[in-house]
């Protein structure tokens, strides 16, 4: 397992920017990058169109792992919004954790955003801590 996972100012911003666009419905996308270091977040259509839960858009999903794959790097985490909370994974979220990634959770409360990790394993969800570094 993970126990942090370092990701700069300027990209959890860029996943900020993104996950606002799209408030009040969730959104969600992949991370991607080495040595537990995200250089990059990409975007993935929620299917679901929903205020309340996310489905990766199979498609979109299926053309970012190969994009990732294509890059050299690894799939290390999936992220998610709740905008309107709560700033932790749901008993959904980790019912259907399907991968052995980071977790990351940006939930909104008065209009700021903030974003947490947890990686999820035999239905237990851990915090991992999200190290903001440039
Ligand atoms: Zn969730």
């Amino acid at each position: 397992m993970m126990t942090v996972l370092q990701i700069s100012p300027a990209l959890l911003q860029e996943m900020i920017i993104y996950v606002d666009g799209n408030a009040p419905l969730e959104a969600c996308g992949l991370l991607a990058g080495k040595a537990a270091r995200v250089e990059k977040m990409i975007g993935v259509l929620n299917q679901a169109q929903s205020e309340v839960r996310f489905v990766m858009d199979p498609y979109e999903q299926l053309r970012a792992f190969d994009w990732i794959e294509a890059q050299g790097l690894e799939l290390l985490g999936i992220f998610h919004s709740h905008p309107a909370g709560p700033p932790t994974v749901s008993p959904t979220d980790i019912a259907e954790a399907a991968y052995e990634v980071v977790h990351v959770i940006l939930s909104r409360c008065a209009s700021q955003w903030q974003a947490r990790g947890f990686w999820i394993e035999n239905g237990v969800a851990r915090e991992v801590t999200l190290e903001l570094a440039k």
